[in-house]
């Protein structure tokens, strides 16, 4: 167990630069936005088409199936086809608000939009924002292009304190139907207007007839702070271990086995899709390897059995304003490692080697590591790493970066500990522990 005080960094009073990490965030709001970020950072990567046959692997190469990514790097040497695996996983998408299929909705002189709650979002964290729409659009001709109209165009408005003596004392609630439904314009609502904005706004080819609509706040990334040393953004779970995993691997070296991260859809909403990690979509597409490279069933399961994972995923840093939430002892502490999740109920993949080795893998990258443990009377979430261990089974460990706020509209972390993550997934990727 690391000393955690000891494993505060010290401070030389230089600000992190994380503009890269900044850019990934604004250009992602959705996750088939996520994806093409990731692809903007892998420099002479080689796609492949899953309808195509696989006789050739290309050295760097990369699968899309939607809002999910699979990137790879072989071995500069040729490897045998039961060469084991290095994988880093984690996920695109994020808790939000999706325009629904017929959205012109109002009354009493507003224009709506009928959305629809994506995953576990905090719903008052959504109110009095400005709203922009990013996501897939699909033509009448069945073409698919995404859209990201980076301007403020929504807001779901809180009632005034006048017209809610009860709120500051009692708590705000909100009924995910009534009062979500964000204002979009002043007049009538008609039908199709959203559908011939999205034409007019889009320049699509031909007339959008089905779409996937992320709603988001358009304030970009900030770093906060007087010290500079937090980021502020929507999304930070969990593209900031997307951003991390990306410029590992780009970066990786591996010796004696392929370099894999795998950036699932879906995982806000239980992971069972195409896309999801509880789909076929990692365990095809390292079967595919294998088996391009002549490998037969056995080797597979030879170079799974040799494999390793890490799932990456934002963790709770303890919050100063409710310390009591977190077990003594494992309460994270932002700018201060990635943390290691634990817990024996195996809603985190972790083992105990599997920790050890992502220790070592913190100590050779030169980076600080924690441990985050829930309290037995509050449970807590999951992530890609139990479901992924499970299926393939892979040896895996689940830690990510400490943050607040997760799952409101915009999130808080420390400014150094995205990199932190990342360089520790570069030493896993490349193999040296
Ligand atoms: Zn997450």
């Amino acid at each position: 167990m690391p000393d955690t005080e000891a494993a505060l960094p010290t401070d030389d009073g230089s600000a992190p630069d994380v503009t890269d990490l900044v850019d990934y965030l604004d250009a992602s709001p959705s996750p088939w936005h996520a994806v093409e970020s990731t692809l903007d950072r892998l420099d002479g990567f080689t796609q492949l088409d899953e309808t195509d046959a696989w006789t050739e692997i290309p050295n760097d190469g990369y699968v899309v199936r939607s809002g999910a990514i699979i990137a790879w790097r072989l071995p500069g040497e040729t490897p045998p086809p039961h060469s084991p695996f290095r994988l880093v996983g984690a996920h695109t998408d994020s808790p939000g608000l999706r325009v629904k299929p017929y959205p012109d909705a109002g009354g009493h002189g507003w224009k709506q939009l009928a959305v629809e709650v994506y995953g576990g979002i905090l719903n008052n964290s959504w109110l009095d924002r400005d709203l922009g729409v990013a996501g897939r659009v699909v033509g009448a001709d069945g073409s698919l292009s995404l859209l990201n109209v980076a301007e403020p165009v929504a807001r779901v408005p809180q009632l005034a304190v006048h017209l809610d003596r009860e709120v500051n004392s009692g708590g705000l609630s909100l009924d995910t139907q009534q009062h979500l439904t964000p204002v979009w314009g002043v007049g009538s609502a008609s039908s199709g207007e959203f559908a011939s904005w999205i034409r007019d706004v889009g320049e699509t080819s031909s007339d959008p007839t089905w779409w996937e609509l992320c709603l988001y706040d358009v304030q970009g990334a900030s770093v906060l702070g007087a010290d500079h040393s937090l980021l502020a953004s929507g999304r930070l779970d969990n593209q900031v271990s997307c951003w991390a995993a990306t410029r590992a691997l780009d970066a990786a070296m591996p010796v004696g086995h392929t370099a894999v991260v795998v950036l699932n859809d879906h995982e806000e909403v239980g992971s069972s899709s195409n896309s999801g990690a509880a789909g076929p979509f990692l365990e095809s597409v390292l079967g595919r390897i294998v088996a391009a490279r002549g490998g037969s069933a056995d080797d597979l399961a030879r170079a799974l059995a040799g494999s390793a994972c890490v799932s990456a995923d934002n963790a709770h840093a303890v919050h100063p304003n409710y310390p009591e939430r977190h077990e003594p002892g494992h309460r994270p502490i932002v700018n201060a490692g990635p943390a290691i999740k634990v817990n024996s109920n195996q809603r985190y993949a972790t083992s105990g080697d599997t920790a050890a080795a992502f220790q070592r893998a913190c100590e050779r990258a030169g980076v600080p590591w924690q441990v985050f443990v829930s309290r037995n009377n509050m449970p807590c979430g999951s992530t890609i790493g139990p479901i992924t261990s499970t299926r393939l089974g892979i040896p895996t460990v689940d830690v990510g970066v400490p943050q607040l706020s997760m799952h409101s509209a915009r999130e808080l972390c420390g400014v150094d500990d995205p990199t932190h993550l990342g360089a520790a997934l570069r030493v896993f990727l490349d193999g040296d522990v």
